[in-house]
């Protein structure tokens, strides 16, 4: 099959779905690679670096769409992308089908597969196709360096002969794949580093990684805000106050806040309110990983970094993965990889799209001109 990958056109995007190396190990797969001249520049692969691993560079994104049969991309297709999309051709992207379902209708309208990335069950056979858990580490290292990038101070201490340092102080809220990601990037640094989540089971987690796990005292176990299947669900207003209680104490002494508290279906969780912020010595320093979907700081601000009146600077940055476009794009472009190997199982250059298989039965929203969104739950974990 011709595998392509398009340049993003998403503002600002700059990874791309296809590496040289990919290229590589797809062409094992028995397939044949394309890709659009430019897409790979902004994360640092030239038409050139294509060219040498066998792909053949097209010159506009309408070639591409014309002679792909399946269609790579990041960022789900937009209006004019979807228009050139036509029947018998699969797409593998990011998607987020419940925001999109009007999208969804048409390309199974149009006879178009859509492989949504951000459908991969998240089970152990499936970690390898894993790309939310790919990017999510990505993000939770980008928000420690962007932290250290805009504090005036070392993260670990040291005694030196101009004067003896403090170690910063890092307060990680959330520990799942970027949280443990930013906890990582934090103690290597030497942040005396501190975390939370309203999943108990993190907490030996985050101790591995040198942090400390902060508890709460509250009457019932900490357990509150844990649902099933792994994510976070909301916590009771009595969990809630005591969790910001705890929070507002640790704020006049905490340098940097790192943000990542989800909850599936929700809005983020406000968690770090704005009298908090104002407890903040200057200098402090928020990232808010959790601003696309509202933010946990009250007073976040999309694609935005502020300076408040007291001094602490507050990113709600989008983009960080983005912004490690080399690194995003390698690790997107290998679970896509990994995709295309489950769906050629004969390593014959044909796709073999099985429905009856858990993983790509999870992740393909539209199929035979049916839309195949929500899937029926995993039967292996
Ligand atoms: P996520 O991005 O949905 O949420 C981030 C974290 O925020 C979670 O740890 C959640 O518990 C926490 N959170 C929510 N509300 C909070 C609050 N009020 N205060 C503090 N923290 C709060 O999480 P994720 O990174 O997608 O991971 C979710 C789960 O999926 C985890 O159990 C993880 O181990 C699991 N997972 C499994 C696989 C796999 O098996 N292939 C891969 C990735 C993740």
């Amino acid at each position: 099959m011709k595998i392509g990958a398009p340049a993003e056109i998403f503002e600002g995007e700059a990874r791309v779905a296809m590496t040289p190396d990919s290229a590589r190990q797809l062409q094992k797969l028995g397939h044949t690679c394309l890709v659009q001249s430019g897409a790979g520049l902004k994360a640092g692969f030239t038409d050139a670096a294509y060219e040498e691993a066998g792909v053949e560079v097209v010159k506009d994104a309408k070639a591409l769409y014309a002679q792909a049969e399946v269609v790579t991309k990041v960022r789900g297709p937009e209006a004019s992308e979807i228009k050139m999309l036509s029947e018998g051709q699969t797409l593998i992207s990011f998607f987020w089908p419940a925001q999109h379902e009007d999208d969804m209708k048409t390309l199974a309208d149009k006879g178009v597969r859509v492989v949504a990335m951000d459908m991969v069950p998240r089970i152990s056979r499936a970690q390898k196709m894993d790309a939310l858990s790919s990017m999510a580490n990505i993000g939770g290292y980008r928000a420690v360096i962007e932290a250290g990038n805009n504090f005036g101070r070392f993260f670990t201490g040291q005694v030196t002969a101009a004067g003896k340092v403090p170690p910063a102080k890092v307060l990680v809220v959330g520990a799942g794949v970027a949280g443990l990601a930013a906890i990582g990037t934090s103690t290597s640094l030497g942040a005396i580093t501190y975390a939370f989540d309203v999943r108990p089971e993190v907490a030996e987690q985050i101790e591995s990684m040198g942090a400390e796990f902060v508890f709460l005292e509250f009457e019932e176990d900490q357990t509150d805000g844990a649902a099933t299947g792994g994510y976070a669900a909301p916590s009771s207003p009595e969990f809630r106050e005591a969790q910001l209680a705890k929070f507002r104490e640790m704020a006049p002494d905490i340098d940097i806040v790192i943000t990542t508290a989800l909850i599936p279906g929700r809005d983020a969780p406000v968690l770090w309110t704005k009298d908090m912020v104002e407890m903040q010595k200057p200098g402090s320093v928020i990232v808010d990983l959790a601003a696309e979907r509202g933010g946990n700081c009250e007073l976040t601000v999309k694609d935005e970094k502020i300076v408040t009146d007291n001094g602490v600077t507050i990113i709600g940055y989008t983009d960080l993965v983005s912004r490690m476009a080399t690194q995003s794009s390698t690790l997107y472009a290998t679970n896509i990889r990994h995709m295309l190997a489950d769906l050629t199982p004969e390593k014959d250059g044909v796709i073999n799209h099985n429905m009856e298989d858990d993983v790509i039965r999870g992740a393909t929203v539209t199929f035979d001109k049916e839309v195949t969104f929500p899937p029926p739950p995993p039967k292996v974990a």
